[in-house]
Protein backbone atom coordinates (compact mmCIF):
# COMPACT_ATOMS: atom_id res chain seq x y z
CA UNK A 1 0.00 0.00 0.00
CA UNK A 2 1.06 3.75 -0.83
CA UNK A 3 2.25 5.16 2.48
CA UNK A 4 2.01 9.27 2.22
CA UNK A 5 3.23 11.84 5.16
CA UNK A 6 1.34 14.64 5.83
CA UNK A 7 3.64 17.60 7.64
CA UNK A 8 0.87 20.05 8.59
CA UNK A 9 0.80 22.39 11.40
CA UNK A 10 -3.10 23.15 11.03
CA UNK A 11 -5.58 20.07 12.39
CA UNK A 12 -8.37 20.89 10.32
CA UNK A 13 -6.27 20.75 6.60
CA UNK A 14 -4.00 18.02 7.74
CA UNK A 15 -7.59 16.17 8.71
CA UNK A 16 -9.14 16.96 5.32
CA UNK A 17 -6.08 15.90 3.13
CA UNK A 18 -5.51 12.78 5.71
CA UNK A 19 -9.48 11.76 4.43
CA UNK A 20 -9.40 12.85 1.34
CA UNK A 21 -6.19 10.59 0.54
CA UNK A 22 -7.42 7.39 2.79
CA UNK A 23 -10.56 7.67 0.86
CA UNK A 24 -8.77 6.67 -2.60
CA UNK A 25 -6.90 4.27 -1.03
CA UNK A 26 -3.70 5.56 0.31
CA UNK A 27 -1.94 5.06 3.91
CA UNK A 28 -1.60 8.19 5.32
CA UNK A 29 0.52 9.72 8.82
CA UNK A 30 0.23 13.06 9.66
CA UNK A 31 2.77 14.85 11.22
CA UNK A 32 2.45 18.02 12.80
CA UNK A 33 5.64 19.62 13.23
CA UNK A 34 8.71 19.54 11.75
CA UNK A 35 10.31 17.33 14.90
CA UNK A 36 7.54 14.93 14.29
CA UNK A 37 8.27 14.88 10.97
CA UNK A 38 11.79 14.02 10.98
CA UNK A 39 10.98 11.07 14.14
CA UNK A 40 8.40 9.58 11.19
CA UNK A 41 10.82 9.89 8.08
CA UNK A 42 13.28 8.37 10.11
CA UNK A 43 11.05 5.05 11.46
CA UNK A 44 8.89 4.83 8.18
CA UNK A 45 9.07 4.45 4.38
CA UNK A 46 7.00 7.05 2.76
CA UNK A 47 6.26 6.78 -1.04
CA UNK A 48 5.01 10.56 -0.93
CA UNK A 49 5.55 13.53 1.29
CA UNK A 50 3.23 16.51 1.30
CA UNK A 51 4.89 19.36 3.02
CA UNK A 52 4.06 22.67 4.53
CA UNK A 53 6.57 25.65 4.71
CA UNK A 54 5.94 27.13 7.63
CA UNK A 55 5.75 24.88 10.63
CA UNK A 56 6.87 24.74 14.12
CA UNK A 57 10.43 23.93 15.03
CA UNK A 58 11.62 22.91 11.93
CA UNK A 59 10.36 24.43 8.94
CA UNK A 60 9.47 22.79 5.39
CA UNK A 61 12.89 24.08 3.97
CA UNK A 62 14.29 22.60 6.12
CA UNK A 63 12.87 19.40 5.82
CA UNK A 64 13.16 19.32 2.44
CA UNK A 65 17.09 19.00 2.94
CA UNK A 66 16.65 16.22 5.47
CA UNK A 67 14.01 14.61 2.93
CA UNK A 68 16.44 14.64 -0.40
CA UNK A 69 18.55 12.26 0.10
CA UNK A 70 16.59 10.16 0.58
CA UNK A 71 14.67 10.17 -2.93
CA UNK A 72 10.83 10.86 -1.67
CA UNK A 73 8.69 12.71 -3.76
CA UNK A 74 7.96 15.89 -2.07
CA UNK A 75 5.06 17.77 -2.96
CA UNK A 76 4.96 21.58 -1.29
CA UNK A 77 1.80 22.82 0.89
CA UNK A 78 2.07 26.49 0.22
CA UNK A 79 -0.15 29.96 0.96
CA UNK A 80 -1.93 31.63 -1.35
CA UNK A 81 0.49 34.66 -2.06
CA UNK A 82 4.19 32.76 -1.35
CA UNK A 83 5.11 33.17 -5.29
CA UNK A 84 8.72 33.07 -4.03
CA UNK A 85 8.28 30.19 -1.43
CA UNK A 86 6.66 28.11 -4.45
CA UNK A 87 10.04 28.58 -6.81
CA UNK A 88 12.55 28.16 -3.91
CA UNK A 89 10.43 24.71 -3.36
CA UNK A 90 10.88 23.89 -6.63
CA UNK A 91 14.45 24.98 -7.13
CA UNK A 92 15.04 23.14 -4.20
CA UNK A 93 13.96 19.84 -5.53
CA UNK A 94 10.41 19.48 -4.87
CA UNK A 95 8.22 17.56 -7.16
CA UNK A 96 5.23 20.11 -7.52
CA UNK A 97 3.46 22.22 -5.06
CA UNK A 98 -0.78 22.98 -4.03
CA UNK A 99 -2.27 26.27 -3.02
CA UNK A 100 -3.79 25.97 -0.32
CA UNK A 101 -6.82 26.81 0.18
CA UNK A 102 -7.40 23.74 -2.54
CA UNK A 103 -9.96 21.42 -4.20
CA UNK A 104 -9.60 17.54 -3.27
CA UNK A 105 -9.67 16.57 -6.49
CA UNK A 106 -6.75 18.60 -7.55
CA UNK A 107 -4.97 17.59 -4.25
CA UNK A 108 -5.59 13.79 -5.92
CA UNK A 109 -4.59 14.39 -9.21
CA UNK A 110 -1.10 16.02 -8.11
CA UNK A 111 -0.89 13.30 -5.97
CA UNK A 112 -1.80 10.44 -8.69
CA UNK A 113 0.71 12.18 -11.45
CA UNK A 114 3.79 12.41 -8.82
CA UNK A 115 3.35 9.02 -8.08
CA UNK A 116 3.16 8.10 -11.31
CA UNK A 117 6.36 9.46 -12.44
CA UNK A 118 8.35 7.84 -9.76
CA UNK A 119 6.83 4.25 -10.27
CA UNK A 120 5.20 4.05 -7.33
CA UNK A 121 1.73 2.98 -8.66
CA UNK A 122 2.83 -0.85 -7.06
CA UNK A 123 6.10 -1.71 -9.41
CA UNK A 124 5.85 -5.30 -8.86
CA UNK A 125 2.45 -7.33 -9.01
CA UNK A 126 2.38 -10.17 -7.50
CA UNK A 127 -1.12 -12.84 -8.56
CA UNK A 128 -2.15 -15.86 -9.24
CA UNK A 129 1.06 -17.36 -9.19
CA UNK A 130 2.92 -14.99 -11.44
CA UNK A 131 5.57 -12.00 -10.46
CA UNK A 132 4.57 -8.81 -13.08
CA UNK A 133 7.58 -5.98 -12.79
CA UNK A 134 6.26 -3.37 -14.99
CA UNK A 135 9.50 -1.61 -14.53
CA UNK A 136 11.31 -3.97 -16.65
CA UNK A 137 8.20 -5.49 -18.43
CA UNK A 138 9.04 -8.85 -17.06
CA UNK A 139 7.10 -11.48 -16.19
CA UNK A 140 7.68 -14.50 -13.71
CA UNK A 141 6.46 -17.69 -12.67
CA UNK A 142 8.11 -19.23 -9.98
CA UNK A 143 11.57 -17.89 -11.22
CA UNK A 144 10.98 -18.87 -14.76
CA UNK A 145 10.96 -15.79 -17.12
CA UNK A 146 7.35 -15.93 -19.41
CA UNK A 147 8.14 -14.81 -23.11
CA UNK A 148 4.83 -12.62 -23.99
CA UNK A 149 3.82 -10.24 -26.53
CA UNK A 150 3.50 -6.98 -26.16
CA UNK A 151 -0.25 -7.32 -26.34
CA UNK A 152 0.02 -10.32 -24.54
CA UNK A 153 1.50 -8.29 -21.72
CA UNK A 154 -0.92 -5.76 -21.57
CA UNK A 155 -3.53 -8.01 -21.89
CA UNK A 156 -2.19 -9.43 -18.64
CA UNK A 157 -1.71 -6.58 -17.01
CA UNK A 158 -5.37 -5.62 -17.55
CA UNK A 159 -6.43 -8.66 -15.92
CA UNK A 160 -4.11 -8.40 -12.61
CA UNK A 161 -4.86 -4.74 -12.10
CA UNK A 162 -8.76 -5.92 -12.03
CA UNK A 163 -8.94 -9.08 -10.06
CA UNK A 164 -12.20 -10.57 -9.57
CA UNK A 165 -14.11 -8.20 -11.93
CA UNK A 166 -15.70 -9.35 -15.44
CA UNK A 167 -14.40 -7.40 -17.75
CA UNK A 168 -16.08 -6.66 -20.84
CA UNK A 169 -14.74 -7.78 -24.55
CA UNK A 170 -15.27 -4.56 -25.40
CA UNK A 171 -13.23 -2.92 -22.46
CA UNK A 172 -10.71 -5.08 -23.11
CA UNK A 173 -10.26 -4.26 -26.28
CA UNK A 174 -10.43 -0.59 -25.94
CA UNK A 175 -7.79 -0.63 -23.53
CA UNK A 176 -5.44 -3.12 -25.17
CA UNK A 177 -5.53 -2.46 -28.58
CA UNK A 178 -7.27 0.96 -28.56
CA UNK A 179 -10.33 1.62 -30.97
CA UNK A 180 -13.72 -0.54 -30.99
CA UNK A 181 -14.13 -4.12 -30.73
CA UNK A 182 -15.91 -5.10 -34.18
CA UNK A 183 -19.04 -7.20 -34.03
CA UNK A 184 -17.81 -10.79 -34.28
CA UNK A 185 -14.27 -10.30 -33.97
CA UNK A 186 -12.73 -12.92 -32.20
CA UNK A 187 -9.21 -11.01 -31.71
CA UNK A 188 -9.52 -10.69 -27.69
CA UNK A 189 -10.75 -14.71 -26.95
CA UNK A 190 -7.75 -15.63 -29.13
CA UNK A 191 -5.19 -13.36 -27.31
CA UNK A 192 -6.44 -14.93 -24.20
CA UNK A 193 -6.48 -18.57 -24.84
CA UNK A 194 -2.79 -18.45 -25.81
CA UNK A 195 -2.11 -16.21 -22.49
CA UNK A 196 -3.53 -18.67 -20.75
CA UNK A 197 -1.85 -21.62 -22.11
CA UNK A 198 1.46 -19.33 -21.78
CA UNK A 199 0.85 -17.98 -17.77
CA UNK A 200 -0.81 -21.69 -16.67
CA UNK A 201 -3.45 -19.83 -15.93
CA UNK A 202 -6.59 -22.11 -17.60
CA UNK A 203 -8.19 -22.46 -13.96
CA UNK A 204 -8.14 -18.32 -13.76
CA UNK A 205 -9.08 -16.56 -16.46
CA UNK A 206 -12.29 -18.15 -16.69
CA UNK A 207 -14.67 -17.09 -19.68
CA UNK A 208 -18.16 -15.01 -18.45
CA UNK A 209 -21.04 -15.72 -20.49
CA UNK A 210 -22.33 -13.13 -22.81
CA UNK A 211 -19.90 -10.60 -20.95
CA UNK A 212 -16.22 -11.37 -21.30
CA UNK A 213 -13.75 -12.50 -18.83
CA UNK A 214 -12.92 -12.39 -15.08
CA UNK A 215 -9.66 -13.25 -13.46
CA UNK A 216 -10.10 -15.39 -10.40
CA UNK A 217 -7.90 -15.23 -7.56
CA1 LIG B 1 1.66 26.01 8.44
Amino acid sequence: MINILIVEDEPPISNLIRMSLQKAGYRCQCAFDGEQAINLIDTQSFDLILLDIMLPKIDGFELLEYIRPLEVPVIFLTAKNAVTDRVKGLRMGAEDYIIKPFEVQELLARVDVVLRRYHKTQAVLEIGGLVIDTRSMQVTKEGTPIRLTPKEYDLLLLFARNPNIALYRETIYRQVWGGELEYGSKTVDLHVQRLRRKVGWEQRLRAVNKVGYRLEV
